[in-house]
């Protein structure tokens, strides 16, 4: 049988797949049909123990504290190919655990198996350094993995991030257990069976399913765990630091974001059109760097909206199974309502209804949580649908009219994950690009990140860098040696 077609999954902790200790299951849904799709176990406080005492065994005298760094990488290469080998099944599975269209799902995953190769090439170049030091002292430093890894991730990109945690995780040499969301928790368990097959050591890597609250929250105040590696909304992002806090644990946190997209009135619209269109409602707006504000100069700003509105009228909406859908299905109902009730509150505040608004009308599409691609036009900056982070397919578009203003009212946000500026302006690109308060701006190009590109928020959009080498850093603590060369004994108090 696929794995695609399983119905039933258990959870990997010391190479060992296992039901949950209290033995409850879970049954976790198909966005698009509304109905069940399989059942996994429903992890609890006993099982994170379990899973962090495998690491800790993994880490603290096992074999995996002892392999270098070239085993380390064959081991993350021969992951990386048993992954390439499963990819039309994975994409498969992770389109009907999360409802987005499957032509995306298997971009992703095969953007998350790139930085696996990345990082397994990285794990024999891990260095530190030789500080210039007084005659007679040698001063060197060395990288060394922190120890027990938690990795919490969401249900949007879901093996594409817990590969994007995992790979510098294990390429620094930490012992990993990996929480993946409660919407979403099947590529990670299959993810954790083949790191088995891949042969990874006892209790390198181990994956714990259950709620967020006992799983998530778990894992983040545990003595054992020396790092918590968290993606998600920035309010949960908030309760891992204060979980963490009491013990100094490492923390690092990928969180939401409100990203802005200026076109200015030199931009080619002809590109400018259809790659933001593509920005916001990749993922059905479901991506944390989505591009959901959308500044337009004002020479321009009729012929844009206009543009944009015709190009989001001929977006397929539908089966995430079919080739052809470009934009699938919400994660559950209640996400959805929870973007209607933005679309709703966006029009009472001014906004201008351009594309969508509802529901598909298709009967096939009835039982899933589908909503069609929305734009809102001559939005404020002020606005709740420009403020907060709406996780929806839901565009907003605001006028600007000079590039102060653009920069301005793109700053004007809590966060800052991502931002993209379009003008064919040299000069203007770079000034808008140094000016605007984000982890990543990219110019003339939607969003896209490459193995070795650093990504990561200002703000409360996080705190560190992923998919790039400063990851490996967020993922070692430095350690500093000072060693004295000298013939002379040292005796600061004169004693000897
Ligand atoms: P979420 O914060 O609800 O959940 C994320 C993960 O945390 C899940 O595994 C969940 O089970 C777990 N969790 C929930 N409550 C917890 C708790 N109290 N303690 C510990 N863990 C807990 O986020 P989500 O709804 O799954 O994902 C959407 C959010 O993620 C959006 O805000 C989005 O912007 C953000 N995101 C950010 C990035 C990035 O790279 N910056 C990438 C993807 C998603």
């Amino acid at each position: 049988m696929s794995t695609s077609d399983r119905s039933r999954f258990q959870m990997i902790i010391g190479n060992t797949p296992v039901d949950a200790a209290s033995g409850a299951w879970t049954t976790t849904m198909n966005p698009a049909t509304g109905r069940p799709l399989a059942e996994v176990p429903d992890g609890g406080p006993e099982d994170v123990d379990r899973a962090v005492a495998a690491a800790r065994s993994a880490f603290d005298g096992g074999k995996w504290a002892r392999m270098g760094g070239a085993r380390r990488t064959r081991l993350m290469f021969k992951l990386a190919d048993l992954l390439w080998s499963a990819i039309d099944d994975l994409a498969t599975l992770e389109a009907k655990d999360n409802g987005k269209a499957i032509q995306s799902v298997k971009a992703e995953i095969a953007q998350g198996i790139g930085e696996l190769e990345f990082f397994a090439g990285a794990a024999t170049k891990i260095q530190g350094r030789t500080n210039e030091a007084p005659f007679g002292f040698l001063n060197y430093t060395l990288r060394e993995p922190l120890g027990v890894c938690a990795l919490i991730v969401p249900w949007n990109y879901p093996l594409m991030l817990t590969l994007r945690k995992l790979a510098p995780a294990l390429a620094a040499g930490n012992a990993c257990v990996i929480k993946p969301a409660s919407y979403t928790p099947l590529s990670a368990l299959v993810l954790g069976e083949l790191a088995v097959e891949a042969g990874f050591p006892e209790g390198a890597v181990n994956v714990v399913t259950g709620g967020g609250a006992t799983v998530g929250a778990g894992l983040a105040r545990h003595r054992g765990v020396d790092k918590v590696s968290f993606t998600g909304s920035t309010e949960v992002g908030r309760s891992i630091l204060d979980a963490a806090k009491g013990d100094f644990r490492r923390v690092s946190l990928e969180l939401g974001g409100k990203s802005p997209a200026i076109v200015f009135g030199d931009a080619d619209l002809g590109a400018a059109v259809p790659a933001t269109v593509w920005s916001i409602f990749y993922s059905a707006g479901q991506s944390c760097e989505a591009r959901s504000r959308i500044f337009v100069q004002r020479p321009v700003y009729d012929a844009f909206v206009e543009a944009f509105a015709a190009a989001t009228k001929r977006l397929v909406v539908g089966d995430p199974l079919d080739k052809a859908t470009q934009v699938g299905a919400l994660i559950t109902p209640e996400h959805r309502a929870g973007v209607e009730g933005y679309i709703a509150a966006g029009q009472a505040e001014g906004a201008r209804l351009l594309t969508g608004g509802g529901r598909p009308t298709d009967p096939a599409l009835a039982d899933g949580s589908f909503l069609l691609p929305t734009t809102l036009a001559d939005c404020t900056n002020g606005m709740r649908v420009a403020q907060e982070e709406i996780f929806g397919p839901v565009a907003c578009i605001l006028p600007f009219d000079d590039d102060a203003s653009a920069v301005a009212a793109a700053n004007d946000s809590i966060y800052g994950l991502a931002a993209s500026v379009w003008t064919r302006d040299i000069g203007r690109a770079h000034r808008t690009a140094a000016a605007i308060k984000s982890g990543i701006v990219t110019v003339n190009q939607p969003f896209t990140v490459f193995p070795g590109t650093p990504f990561g928020g200002y703000k409360q959009s996080g705190w560190g860098r992923e998919v790039s080498l400063e990851a490996l850093d967020d993922f070692t603590e430095l350690k500093s040696v000072v060693v004295h060369t000298g013939t002379r004994p040292i005796d600061p108090f004169g004693l000897g």
